[in-house]
């Protein structure tokens, strides 16, 4: 296999990235300059040892010492009442740059296809259980934000089905967010009104 075809390859196990659009990347890059090529490679090779993953939430994040807790998770001032559930790295993003939500998250990792046969693979199911299980004495509502698209329903739904048993024994609320968001959503495309009109209306 030569560069070109082996580069594709590694860009085809990318989200969403289909052998065309690898092969896209690939000849874009090679239009690029040697400058520019190199800052990409450093930036890839260094990724890991400048990021950490937080150890209750699950997001990625700018570790400057040992710490194993993001500066959410260890920020005094965060309403540790409300635990909002979102599938992935850029919807949390997307949520905290909003500024209309002072909670903790959790990072789920991913959506459940319909009729997946091993749904805790998809998900950080058991992770989710023991971050229920360490903060239930503060815990008071757990709000899922998942996309509005047939696989995320059917997420939500298996999320409620893990929930329902330590919210009722400890318990803790379990809302969703309001459907203001129009059906085929994606969270991370919702603009600031819409989200705080879904979570004012979640129930
Ligand atoms: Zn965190």
């Amino acid at each position: 296999m030569n560069a070109i075809d082996e580069l594709t390859e590694q860009f085809k196990k990318f989200p969403g990235i289909g052998n065309r659009q690898a092969k896209r990347f690939v000849y874009f890059l090679l239009t690029q300059n040697g400058n520019t090529l190199s800052k990409l490679s450093k930036l890839v090779s260094e990724l890991k040892k400048e990021t950490s993953q937080c150890s209750s939430c699950f997001r990625f994040f700018e570790s400057k010492n040992e710490s194993t807790s993001c500066d959410i998770c260890s920020d005094p001032n965060i309403d540790k009442t409300k635990l909002m559930i979102v599938e992935k790295d850029v919807d949390f993003e997307n949520i905290k740059k909003m500024g209309v939500y002072p909670g903790k998250f959790f990072i789920l990792g991913g959506t459940i296809p319909i009729l997946e046969r091993e749904p805790t693979k998809k998900i950080r199911a058991k992770q989710l259980v023991d971050i229920i299980e360490k903060n239930k004495n503060e815990l008071e509502e757990i709000i899922l934000a998942l996309s509005i698209n047939p696989e995320g329903e059917n997420t939500l739904q298996y999320v409620k089905k893990i929930l329902e048993l330590l919210a009722e024994k400890y318990d803790i609320k379990i809302t969703t967010l309001g459907r203001g968001l129009s059906t085929g959503t994606e969270l991370e495309y919702s603009d600031s009104d819409t989200f705080q009109n879904a979570l004012k209306n979640r129930g």
